[in-house]
């Protein structure tokens, strides 16, 4: 245990100044051991180089000053209200530092206290003040605060907090983390690579990261640290991948005369898109390695048809296969359309949610007599087993754990697996970041459609909208009325759709039938509600985000959402593809008013474009990869110190680096690898058989 906790693996708490107590706050930072800590990279640096004597702060700038507390004053104006003056002196002269309804502060100045202030100074009376500054207190008091040594006189780091601890206080710790350890650090960066990239040793890193003496220092330490960390993720990614194409998986045929009965089964031609992609699943069905594609398409494009093609093609070879849906409605919909492409034919499906009879269904999975399941996790739950599982898809896959996907995936022997998503992934990202799928992309739609046609309706101007959905419904066609998502609050929601389809049935369209669709109706309500709509027993539907995925109603040809800004791009997009999916052409209506910039932009792509992987590209560079795709949700790493969209260009070289390393040396074996490898398996090793699982 010694042995194996020494040095840089030691647990934090033997750090000088940590001690057992503070253990508990560094783990809520993520910090467990030494080197957790060091690699604790600082959210920012203030810039103490411009430390300038109290005389010659300049009124109107930012700036940093340093001296003594000589009085304290809180004038209190009730209920924590009030104004805090403390004021400051050095050898030039005084300063006001002044700060609003921060009574609790007055009690971290005492007279005689050494402090350094940041912050805007204006003029006050005749004098200077400083307002709301950022402090601290130098000098070793019982404030907890630092020698002002030289170094750290220049650029301070600023780490992410927690709870009891102080920048004060984390300073000197890793001050003596980097004393005692820093020359530990094992380098897991091949030379040849660190000098290809330019990149610092790991001592020199830490060091500059943490008390840089330059802007070039830190920036420098910042490259290696996130490239370091990348090319660890990418390692992982790649030996995935070779161990995924290394595994035996089950060779289908694919024989002309199977091409020819399954193609007889759809209405129409595939476009040149679809086949292509389809020419891709086939030749990976028939090779002996498992599959594991990703196929990326808009909403409407055919991939579920691409889908199914795949999946007759297991059932000729004796092959069970599931798909999984993330709603019972989307799951519906998919047996619905299967089961009528598949009318006649020996095929059987079956439809598997939580609502269904599960123990009937469940015992002829067993026993083979289904060819196809379509459920939603319920297809997952343990008490499923399949009788010979071989082809697995998965839709919309934004929406599912990987966990859960490689869940449904053990239910066979290495079966084939397609992942379906609308919601494209750049490209770039796409290869980076789930480097063990292979990508098929269908960019084109059936022939016939029109992209649907935009618009936005400012507040006040609801009533216009509404006039556009009853010429519409007046011509025959139906309409989505969407409400919006009230953050965190079901039952908010619920009352916005039941107000919204209320006020719609009675006084805005009292000659047509309105209907409700949400999220907390009963899978026979939402279903019952879905085939009215279907059927054209009902001409407005207004519903939730519940119609997000999947549903399609080719005569519903307007959808109108309300309070459009409070939806995110992806989601707007999602909305909008249950539209134009007809030979019609098709109007989308934003209401709202967008108060943010961000919204306002939101907004203006949905009007400009239909392409989703504009939009997606847009979508990324407005809330960043973290957030587009949940970053745990992906089982992306959660990279620490790098940002999957800031840092692309240094992912983009760790990946090429990566599959260079495991070309020459695929099990990581040499000497100079041996320390990237372990640090990989430190990171990854539990999670590496899930990485990019389809
Ligand atoms: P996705 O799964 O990508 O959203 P679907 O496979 O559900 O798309 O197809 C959307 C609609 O387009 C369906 O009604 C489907 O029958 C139809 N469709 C798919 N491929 C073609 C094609 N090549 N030609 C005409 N219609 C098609
Ligand atoms: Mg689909």
């Amino acid at each position: 245990m010694a042995r194996e906790r020494a040095g840089v693996d030691s647990l934090v708490q033997y750090v000088r100044g940590v001690g057992p107590k503070r253990e508990q706050m560094f783990e809520r930072l993520g910090v467990r051991t030494v080197r957790d800590l060091l690699y604790l990279f600082p959210r920012k640096y203030h810039d103490r180089r411009n430390l300038v004597p109290i005389a010659q702060a300049e009124p109107g700038t930012q700036a940093m000053v340093l001296g003594d507390v000589l009085g304290v004053h809180l004038h209190r104006r009730g209920r924590g209200k009030g104004v805090l003056d403390v004021t400051v002196r050095d050898e030039s002269g005084e300063i006001r530092a002044v700060w609003f309804n921060q009574n609790y502060l007055a009690d971290r100045f005492d007279a005689g206290d050494t402090v350094l202030l940041w912050g805007g100074i204006r003029e006050y009376k005749d004098g200077l003040e400083i307002i709301s500054p950022s402090f601290e207190h130098v000098g070793s008091d019982e404030h907890g605060g630092i020698a002002l040594t030289d170094e750290m006189s220049r650029l301070v780091p600023v780490y992410p907090l927690t709870e009891g601890l102080s920048q004060g206080q984390l300073r000197p710790i890793l001050r003596a983390a980097l004393d005692e350890h820093g020359a530990d650090m094992p380098e897991v960066l091949p030379e040849e690579l660190r000098s290809r990239h330019g990149l610092p040793a790991i001592s020199e890193a830490l060091r500059h990261a943490h008390f840089p003496a330059s802007i070039d220092e830190k920036d420098a330490a910042k490259r290696r640290l996130v490239y370091e960390e990348f090319l660890v993720f990418e390692l992982a990614v790649a030996l995935r991948r070779r161990k995924s194409k290394t595994a035996k998986g089950i060779a289908f045929k694919a024989s002309a005369e199977i091409d020819r009965r399954i193609r007889k089964r759809f209405p129409f031609q595939l476009t040149a898109s679809q086949e292509r992609v389809l020419a891709e699943i086939k030749s990976d069905m028939q090779s002996p390695q498992p599959m594991n594609r990703l196929l990326q398409g808009d909403v409407g494009c055919g991939k579920t048809v691409v889908a199914v093609y795949a999946m007759l093609v297991a059932a000729a070879n004796g092959y069970q296969s599931a798909i999984m849906a993330p709603t019972e409605i989307l799951a519906e919909q998919h047996y619905r359309t299967i089961c009528r492409m598949l009318a006649g034919s020996k095929v059987r499906v079956q439809l598997l949610t939580g609502a269904s009879d599960r123990r009937a269904v469940r015992a002829e999975i067993e026993r083979g007599d289904v060819g196809i399941v379509i459920g939603t996790h319920a297809v997952i739950q343990s008490d499923v087993t399949f009788h010979r599982l071989g082809f697995v898809v998965v839709d919309e896959q934004h929406k599912f754990g990987v966990m859960q996907r490689a869940r449904l995936r053990w239910k066979g022997r290495s079966p084939d697996t397609l992942v379906m998503t609308a919601t494209p992934i750049p490209r770039t990202l796409a290869l980076t970041i789930f480097g063990d799928l292979d990508v098929s992309i269908i960019d084109e739609l059936p022939p016939g459609r029109k992209p649907v046609q935009t618009e936005m309706f400012g507040l006040g101007r609801t009533r216009r909208a509404y006039e556009s959905i009853r010429k519409q419904v007046a011509a025959g066609r139906q309409a989505y009325v969407v409400c919006p998502l009230v953050e965190q609050s079901e039952v908010l929601d619920l009352r916005s759709a039941v107000d919204t389809a209320a006020e719609l049935a009675e006084e805005v369209f009292p000659e047509f039938t309105v209907g409700l669709l949400h999220g907390r109706m009963t899978a026979d309500e939402k279903e019952q509600a879905m085939t009215a709509f279907g059927r054209g027993d009902v001409q407005i539907m207004v519903s939730t985000i519940v119609v997000e995925v999947g549903i399609d109603v080719p005569n519903a040809t307007v959808m109108l959402v309300l309070h459009a800004e409070r939806f995110g791009l992806a989601q707007l997009h999602q909305l909008r593809g249950r539209i134009g999916r007809g030979p019609d052409p098709a109007y989308c209506l934003l209401c709202g008013g967008a108060k943010s910039d961000e919204a306002k932009r939101r907004l203006a792509v949905m009007c400009e474009t239909t392409d989703g992987f504009r939009i997606a590209e847009e979508d990324l560079k407005l809330r960043g990869a973290g957030e587009l795709f949940g970053t745990r949700q992906h089982g992306l790493p959660d990279v620490r110190i790098g940002d999957f969209t800031e840092d692309i260009e240094l992912l983009e070289r760790a990946r090429d680096d990566a599959a260079g390393l495991v070309a020459v040396d695929p099990a990581l074996e040499e000497p100079e690898h041996a320390a990237l490898r372990r640090r990989m398996l430190d990171l990854y090793e539990g999670r590496l058989s899930l990485i990019g699982i389809g």
